[in-house]
Parts: C-alpha cells; structure tokens; sequence
C-alpha cells in the first residue's frame, strides 16, 4: 500500500513505519458495547506495517470474510526508542498525534475468541489500518482531552473524548515498552470509544480530532489480492 508517515503541514517523518501496537477495550463504554469484561491489565496487539494504508480517499476493505468493522482511535506516532520507559519518558519521545481506523473483521474475531485463538486474521488484513497524517505532539496541547468522532455518510457515530480512557495515554505506553521495545516510526493505537459498527462499500467515513485534523475517505472493495 506504500503508506509512509506525514506530518499535516505536509513535513515527512524520519523514519518509516515498523509495527501498530493496539490496545483492546481501553474505553469502558466500548467494552460494555462488545459484552466483554473489562480488563485488569491491558490487551495489546500489534498489526504488521503491512496493515498501514493513508486515510485519505479511499479506505479498502476485503470483500467474502464477513463483517467489517471501524473503530476510531487516536493514533500515537513514536519519536524515539522506549524500553521500560516512565511516564517522562514517553511524554518526551512522542512525536504525533493522528487519527487511525482498527479495521477488524469482527465475524472472524468472534469465531477465533470463541476458539481461544489470536486474531491476527481478523485484525492484521492488508489495509486493516487506515492512519491520516499526523499533529505535531506540540500542536496537540491537551491530548488527554481531545475530542475524536467519526462519520458516516453525515451520521456520527462515534464522539468520544480520549479523558474517558482506562490506561490513559502516557502510562499505556509506559506499559507497552515494559513487555516490548518501541521504536521511532512505531504507531500506537490507543483504543476506541463505544459506537463501533460495521462499514459497507459506498460508504464515506469522516473522522476528526479537535479542530486540528479532518480526513476522509470513501469504502472501497479491496484491489490487487
Ligand atoms: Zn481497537
């Protein structure tokens, strides 16, 4: 998909994109919305820079493996390496923010749950990760309470404010580089807020972030597989 990382001035970033790490069920009304418990620790998983597609235009979806479904999240672009970092740390190190679509063929994800599987086949697809172009970390005063919503052929469907996270921004990736090391280029998904559903071909999606960033980007069936 030749996806590389942009600043939204246009500016390049350094480094490529090496791995999405994601957190599951980080929004308890997202949670509730699913039927699942909240969790004690976080659940991380990781999507392969493969899954990593611009959100602008056009977001593909495969088309014969059952249901699609967005989840909106604010996406955190890495700027330097993080292995057991604090909280200081990860303040310093963040280079971005922007805004990111966990795709997630949620048929498949309930069938590999249901066998104790991981979900790689429902999470990690080419394109399972539409991300817009990033903010610099210094344009963004307040991430903690910035405001991300997503549209749907005009119908919000999703509004929520990243204060209602359960692992909020700095310790979540303080935790993340406890079990595994981050590096500039990694992206990191910071889980969605309730009003996940699925999307359909001919659909346009508009997300948002505060007033700073606004992408779209019409559904389309996957191309060249
Ligand atoms: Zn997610």
């Amino acid at each position: 998909m030749n996806y590389s990382h942009r600043f939204s001035d246009g500016r390049t970033f350094g480094h490529p994109l090496g791995k999405i790490v994601c957190v599951g069920r980080n929004y308890a009304e997202h949670a509730k919305e699913l039927n699942n418990p909240i969790p004690v620790s976080p659940i991380l998983f990781i999507k392969p820079e493969t899954a990593a597609a611009a959100f602008e235009g056009e977001v593909q979806i495969p088309v014969g493996r059952g249901s699609v479904h967005y989840e909106l999240e604010l996406a955190v672009l890495i700027g330097k390496t993080l292995t057991n970092a604090d909280v200081t740390d990860v303040a310093q190190a963040i280079a971005g923010y922007g805004l990111a679509l966990d795709l997630t063929l949620r048929d498949v994800q309930s069938e590999l749950k249901e066998k104790g599987l991981p979900w790689e086949r429902a999470k990690c697809f080419d394109g399972a990760c539409p991300l817009s172009r990033f903010v610099a970390a210094d344009n963004l005063a307040a991430p903690q309470s910035a405001r991300i919503a997503l549209t749907i052929d005009d119908e919000v469907r999703q509004d929520g404010l990243t204060s209602d996270m359960l692992n909020p921004i700095l310790p979540l990736i303080a935790y993340m580089s406890s079990q595994f090391t981050l590096k500039p280029g990694d992206v990191v998904l910071t889980g969605t807020p309730k009003g996940v559903g699925p999307i359909e071909v001919g659909q346009k999606l508009t997300a948002q972030l505060n007033d700073l960033l606004t992408c779209s980007a019409v559904v389309v069936p996957q191309k060249n597989r």
